[in-house]
Parts: structure tokens; C-alpha cells; sequence
């Protein structure tokens, strides 16, 4: 989608660097980081947001990256989280799961 913030990231037009990536989703560290590491796995697909998914394979493969990102990097123990909705705290609506580790801020 062409004037989403993670799909212009994915087509490299802010030359973000990608911690991980494979055929089906980038991985990249937070802007404002909550934790003292806090990644985000986004698929390269743009799906608006938990509620529009509808390829039922996806969130696996999501998961499936968290876990080679996490073993790549040597996070031994994370939480991951999906916002849906803007009462639950999603401000970019191209579907994506936090990695959060270490200690939290704020
Ligand atoms: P949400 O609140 O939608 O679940 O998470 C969106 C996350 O994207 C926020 O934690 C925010 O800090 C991060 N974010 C927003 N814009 C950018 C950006 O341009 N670059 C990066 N690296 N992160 C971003
Ligand atoms: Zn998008």
C-alpha cells in the first residue's frame, strides 16, 4: 500500500536496516524502543491489521520468523505481542508482532 509507513520501510525507501528477513516477512528494530531490545516482524504482505487476516498460514510463518530471529540474535527469552485496533494501542496498520527483551521502559 503506498502510503504505509512499513510497506515503504519493506521497499527499503528509508534504507532500514533488516536484523532478519526471509521470503515472507522483514525484521527491524523499533523506532522507540520500549525494551531493551524490541523488534518488529512484518510481513511483506500488507495486511491491515489482525482483523483482515485471512491466509491462515501467515501468523505461522510469522511465529516461524520471530523464532530464527530470536535464534540468530541469541534471545534466549522474549514476549512477542500483536495490537489490534486503535483501543488496543496499534498506531501502524500493517500487521506486525513486537519482540520485546530485557527490561521494559515505561
Ligand atoms: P503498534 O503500536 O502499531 O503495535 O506498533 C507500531 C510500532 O512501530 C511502534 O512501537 C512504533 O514505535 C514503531 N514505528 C512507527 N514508525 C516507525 C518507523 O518509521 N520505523 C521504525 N523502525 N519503527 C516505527
Ligand atoms: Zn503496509
Amino acid at each position: 500500500m503506498s502510503d504505509c509507513i512499513f510497506c515503504k520501510i519493506i521497499n527499503g525507501n528509508f534504507n532500514t536496516e533488516f536484523v532478519y528477513e526471509n521470503e515472507n516477512a522483514v525484521v527491524f528494530k523499533d523506532i522507540n524502543p520500549k525494551a531493551d531490545i524490541h523488534l518488529l516482524v512484518v510481513p511483506r504482505v500488507h495486511v491491515e491489521s489482525l482483523n483482515e487476516l485471512d491466509d491462515e498460514t501467515l501468523l505461522g510463518k510469522l511465529m516461524m520468523t520471530v523464532k530464527e530471529t530470536t535464534k540468530k540474535l541469541g534471545i534466549k527469552s522474549y514476549r512477542t505481542v500483536i495490537n489490534t485496533g486503535k483501543e488496543a494501542g496499534q498506531e501502524v496498520f500493517h500487521l506486525h508482532i513486537h519482540i520485546l527483551s530485557g527490561n521494559m521502559k515505561g
